[in-house]
């Protein structure tokens, strides 16, 4: 043998790359003792071979007639003759799933002999008629090319007698295919099992470069260069009489992920029936006889536990004896990703390996009400897509369409979900803002009012969407030549930026289950990580909580902003003296419900930031510090830190007294200046610290936390400043993604951690290990990638904060990252 092929009891299961999912599935429940029928499998190296060079490797036909030989042995039949007949399947199988994507041929090897033979055998021609044109049918379509099996197969197959004489019943049959096929593609099938046998060989090499298959990769991200394993089983059949037939079982429910066999079974019937939808299959758990089912139950359970992972089998039962065909991790829905693991965990599996097939991409699915995918497909083909904007804060969001913020408010409090479409926004129309489900606006970009805002509320938004013309005398919008009135249901998606004519199916998120709870514990209990959320709201605080937030953070501008001051906050920024006590009167009124419902919990507060990229707009920067150019130093201005001290200090004590507060000032990067905020800080019963947003600040933490009682780095800032971008272009799809997408940069600064800023974040790290007084932490914002989570604990990390609905995302990529997962 020249190596090409491994059979079933040979093969390393471990070895996927080379046997394929199919293959090796099928070797290692071979190897487990389970009824496999015996095969082999052509590695994936005969594959790339045959694609690269146009032609089959040498030595693969011996060697796969050897193997025929070894089958034969093995099974005590005959491939094309008798007594008993083999026959075969030839089936794909990669080493990633791509189900459904490439060729099987099922009943190959039936010559006149031996069908003759197989009749004598079964004693029953119009059996082997059934698998005449069922192979007929698939080699045409697979090998050939065929479109269609000639109508009236069916009839005449139907209309054999069991009793008939089964040589000419096959004359009759494959002549009627030959003739179908010749009038379609002027082919013909060849009658000889081995010329068949190699025809399908290559029929599924070929298969890994069809349109559908190169498709489907490009949208998977899997590489075109892996090719596929064939497998070359002997059949069993069920379509054999009233006690067989095929399924497919999830060993759990892939859709709520609910425990159980979850699957169909279709008496009398191949494989593919089940799937081509013709006859309609039943439940396995009503339709299998007793014995099969607890034998299906059991050995599922061994299976499962055995990968540690919900499966989907596919089976076959011939004559009452249960045969295994096919084992793969099964597809499922977020939520039942959820539910699975959290199961398998208090199953007493290793976490993980609970925690393998779980993905913070899920959690974010299903915490946030969405949309359905394939309606929201079809709604852009069937164009209801009416725009697409800057996409300012995520979420998909239905609701009616308001023009004005008065009116977003009424309805909204009468229970109904709104959309509210404005031109911009301004101040003024903050309570139609936390009153709607989502906002659109004409203008404005990533940093405009309408995107800070709706960020801090975290509510769903689009800016700059600007084909919409807001007509508020006319109360209408229109977008090209189209027309919709107020009261109209719209739908927005905050993350693409588009915005549809009409409502969406949305899923209610299923955050708050048990299931969720637990997973996350475990998860946290495994990295033993700090995650603090950001809130804005008291209304915020609760759910942060409930997130499982160990902490929170917010910010003096956000929260005047989002509660009406921002006119007043700029006011008293652009006035003298007198204006900034007025500042710390309005810290102290909205500060004092956020630290009451904070408890006796962490509350990390932000000082107003006038530099900040993001800021510019919202708090008139230019004319704010050409007026008072020393309000552009982190503490040019120590009367207005010293007015937010004092106002913390009064909500402090208004709430009652029990939550641990800092003040962090930004763009910190010199000792000298963290020692003059604790001088600042002192006897104010706040705590001080420091944002660092600069290379220098991060090299010289360790120093700066000596003289703080916190320390955040912010890594969206670092990332900018390091990349020389201003740090608002790392909050949007574009112009980024079109400029990854040319080439022009190694690394995405909004998902990875650049190696240079890897660099400076180990300092920041050791000043963590160095100054035990001092809490060090990353500020990270917008989504945590899972990879950017295991570097920064792999960097020493252990305190993190967020934006709220990244929390049980980063929770959970925190815990499989220490895991190894
Ligand atoms: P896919 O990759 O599209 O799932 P498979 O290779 O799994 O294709 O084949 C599809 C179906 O064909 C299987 O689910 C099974 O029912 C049937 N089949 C494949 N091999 C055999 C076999 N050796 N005996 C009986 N049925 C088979
Ligand atoms: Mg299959």
């Amino acid at each position: 043998m020249t190596g090409l092929t491994l059979t079933f009891t040979e093969a390393d299961p471990a070895d996927v790359d080379r046997l394929g999912g199919k293959g090796a599935g099928l070797a290692r429940m071979t190897q487990q003792g389970l009824r496999v029928p015996p095969g082999y499998v052509i590695g994936t190296d005969a594959c790339r071979s045959y694609l690269a060079e146009k032609a089959v490797p040498g030595g693969l036909v011996d060697e796969v007639f050897a193997r025929l030989t070894e089958l034969e042995a093995a099974t005590g039949k005959a491939f094309g003759g008798g007594p008993v007949p083999l026959l075969l399947s030839v089936r794909s199988g990669a080493p990633v799933s791509m189900p459904g994507m490439m060729d099987t041929i099922l009943n190959l090897g039936l010559d006149r002999g031996a069908a003759v033979a197989l009749a004598e055998a079964t004693g029953d021609a119009r059996f082997v008629a059934d698998l005449v044109a069922r192979f007929h049918a698939m080699y045409a379509e697979t090998v050939l090319d065929a479109l269609d099996p000639g109508a009236g197969i069916d009839a005449l197959v139907e209309a054999v007698d069991p009793g008939e004489d089964a040589g000419p019943v096959y004359d009759r049959v494959w002549a009627a295919c030959e003739q179908a096929l010749a009038d379609d593609t002027g082919d013909s099938v060849p009658d000889d099992p081995r010329a068949q046998l190699v025809g399908a060989i290559e029929a599924v090499f070929r298969s890994w470069n069809t349109r559908r298959a190169r498709t489907y990769r490009d949208h998977h991200g899997i590489p075109h260069d892996l090719g596929t394993a064939v497998v070359v089983q002997s059949m069993v059949f069920g379509n054999l009489s009233a006690d067989s037939g095929s399924g497919v079982v999830f060993t759990r429910n892939p859709v709520t992920g609910e425990p159980g066999l979850f699957g169909e079974y279709l008496a009398h019937s191949q494989g593919e029936d089940v799937v081509a939808g013709t006859r309609t299959p039943d439940p396995v758990t009503e339709a299998l006889a007793p014995d099969v089912l607890d034998e299906l139950r059991t050995t599922c359970d061994d299976l499962e536990r055995n990968h540690g992972d919900v499966l989907d089998i596919e089976f076959t039962v011939e004559r009452s004896a249960l045969y295994f065909l096919q084992v793969r991790s099964a597809k499922r829905t977020a939520e039942a990703a959820v539910r699975i693991a959290a199961d398998l965990a208090s199953e007493g599996l290793p976490l993980e390996q609970a925690l393998r097939h779980v993905t913070p991409a899920q959690i974010r699915q299903v915490q946030r009400p969405g949309f359905d995918d394939a309606e929201v497909e079809r709604a852009r083909a069937g164009d209801r897509l009416l725009t697409t904007g800057i996409g300012a804060c995520p979420g998909q969001v239905s609701g009616a369409l308001v023009l004005d913020s008065d009116r977003a408010k009424e309805q909204a409090d009468a229970g109904r979900p709104v959309i509210l479409a404005r031109p911009v926004t301004s101040p003024a129309d903050l309570h139609g803002m936390i009153a709607a489900q989502g906002i659109v606006t004409a203008t404005g970009g990533s940093t405009s009012h309408a995107a800070v805002v709706a960020r801090a509320l975290g509510t769903t938004c689009v800016v700059g969407a600007s084909e919409i013309v807001v007509d508020e005398s006319a109360r209408t919008v229109r977008v090209g030549d189209r027309t919709l009135a107020e009261g109209d249901e719209v739908s927005l998606d905050g993350a693409s930026g588009e915005l549809f004519a009409g409502g969406f199916t949305t899923s209610t998120p299923a955050a708050a289950t048990a299931a969720l709870g637990e997973l996350l514990g475990l998860a946290a209990g495994a990295s033993g990580c700090a995650v603090l959320s950001r809130v804005t709201l008291p209304a915020d605080v609760a759910a942060a909580r409930d997130a499982g937030a160990a902490g929170l953070v917010t910010a003096v501008d956000d929260v005047l902003a989002a509660t009406g001051h921002l006119d007043g906050l700029v006011a008293s920024l652009l006035g003298d003296g007198d204006g900034i006590d007025r500042i710390a009167d309005l810290v102290a009124q909205e500060f004092t419900p956020i630290l009451e419902a904070a408890g006796d919990g962490e509350v990390g507060v932000r000082a107003i930031d006038l530099v900040a990229d993001e800021a510019r707009e919202l708090l008139q920067q230019t004319a704010v510090t050409t007026r008072h150019p020393e309000l552009s130093v982190p503490l040019g201005r120590p009367a207005l830190i010293e007015a937010q001290l004092s106002g913390l200090a009064r909500a402090l004590a208004d709430s009652g007294g029990r939550a641990t507060v800092h003040l962090a000032v930004r763009h910190l990067s010199d000792p000298a200046e963290a020692r003059a905020l604790r001088a600042l800080g002192e006897g104010t019963g706040i705590g001080v610290g420091a944002y660092l947003t600069s290379p220098r600040g991060a090299l010289g933490a360790g120093a700066i936390a000596e003289a703080g009682d916190v320390v955040w780095l912010e890594v969206r800032a670092v990332q900018a400043a390091m990349f020389g971008l201003p740090a608002r272009q790392l909050l949007t799809a574009e112009p980024l993604d079109g400029y990854l997408a040319r080439g022009m940069l190694s690394c995405d600064p909004r998902t990875t951690v650049d190696p240079s800023v890897q660099t400076l974040l180990a300092h920041v790290a050791d000043a963590a290990a160095a100054v035990p007084g001092c809490r060090v932490g990353l500020r990270l914002s917008g989504e945590v990638s899972q990879e950017a989570a295991g570097q920064l604990l792999g960097l020493g990390f252990r305190r993190f904060a967020v934006d709220a609905a990244e929390t049980r995302p980063l929770v959970l990529a925190l815990g499989r990252a220490a895991l190894g997962v």
